[in-house]
């Protein structure tokens, strides 16, 4: 029996670029993996089997859609083995659909459990393709720490960081679809007369000014350089996250922004002893269904000793 413990991450600067041809958009994304995390174990079965606990776990698909049982097929189609054969259960408290790539996370975790469980001693460099072949966060979930993610987010360059920052994750009621986000997010730029092409909209690059925050370890500075392109579309399609950020700090957070694509928000603080107390202070206020205290950066998918 293998267990991994994978991060969820929030992305401290999503910077989205316009829509490609191929229906993709670049991005600047930097990726930073927090400590609330998910536990994959994998055991010896037949074929791909799946199990889920938690409290969103009524809304995981348990069939081939996974991206844990399609990171264990990826892994086994790549080494030829005709019949693989393993159970994952997956004990989950990262949000579902909640903008901390969750099902990515169990992607990665999936891959590192079963090629530990199968002894294929796969390098990382392989593993990293095929999370790359999986999803466009599933690289960094096998990383974790902080990095740069470009292109449509896969190609990772990790980056120096001086640790820990205290964050809090305030989990709404229901999720919101990645997809639809985006094309939010286009039809607002369309709105606003600046077009949403690639040809219009300036390609991203990352913020140095965060950059020196998160090498600095200055939870001041990084809160000042927080920035998320996708904020306005998940505002707009869920314009009660404006109550969420603005009970977070209203609470004492240096910095509140939308994580991801959300509708999870994250905020900053400066040390542990505030994020307990902008949790308590957010579940207390009735914007959010739960809030959770924690940290970062952590290490990325890594299977569990004993
Ligand atoms: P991202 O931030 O990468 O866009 P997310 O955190 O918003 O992702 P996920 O939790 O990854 O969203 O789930 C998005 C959808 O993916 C879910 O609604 C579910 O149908 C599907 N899914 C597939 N595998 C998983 C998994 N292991 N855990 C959760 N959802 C999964």
């Amino acid at each position: 029996m293998i267990t991994v413990r994978v991060p969820a991450k929030v992305n401290v600067q999503l910077g989205v670029g316009g829509l490609r041809a191929d229906g993709f958009h670049d991005l600047a994304n930097v990726f930073f993996a927090v400590a609330l995390a998910d536990e994959v174990t994998a055991t010896p079965g037949e074929g791909v089997t799946l199990s889920c606990t938690g409290p969103d776990a009524a809304s995981v698909p348990l069939d081939a859609t996974n991206l844990a049982a399609r990171a264990a097929r990826l892994l086994a189609a790549h080494h030829g083995l005709a019949d693989p054969g393993v159970h994952l259960h997956i004990a989950k408290a990262i949000p579902v659909a909640g903008g901390m790539a969750g099902g990515s996370a169990d992607g990665a975790a999936a891959l590192v459990a079963c090629d530990a469980l199968w002894g294929l001693d796969t390098p990382l460099e392989t593993l990293l393709e095929l999370a790359a072949e999986l999803g466009s966060d599933v690289p960094f979930a096998l990383l974790g720490g902080v990095a740069l993610g470009r292109g449509r987010g896969e190609i990772l360059e990790p980056l120096p960081v001086a640790g820990p920052f205290h964050w809090v994750f305030a989990v709404a009621d229901g999720g919101l679809s990645t997809p639809a986000v985006f094309r939010e997010c286009d039809r607002l730029r369309e709105e606003a007369g600046t077009g949403s092409s690639d040809r219009e909209v300036p390609t991203p690059d990352a913020d140095p000014a965060l950059l020196a925050a998160l090498a600095d370890g200055d939870p001041v500075a990084l809160a000042a350089a927080l920035a998320n392109d996708l904020q306005a579309a998940a505002l707009s399609l869920r314009p009660a996250l404006a109550d969420t950020l603005r009970a977070g700090t209203g609470a004492g957070a240096l910095a509140a922004l939308v994580s991801g694509s959300g509708p999870t928000c994250a905020f900053l603080t400066k040390d542990a002893e505030s994020a307990a107390a902008v949790a308590e202070a957010l579940i207390a206020s009735g914007t959010c269904r739960t809030a959770h205290a924690t940290h970062g950066p952590v290490p990325g998918a890594a299977v569990l000793a004993g």
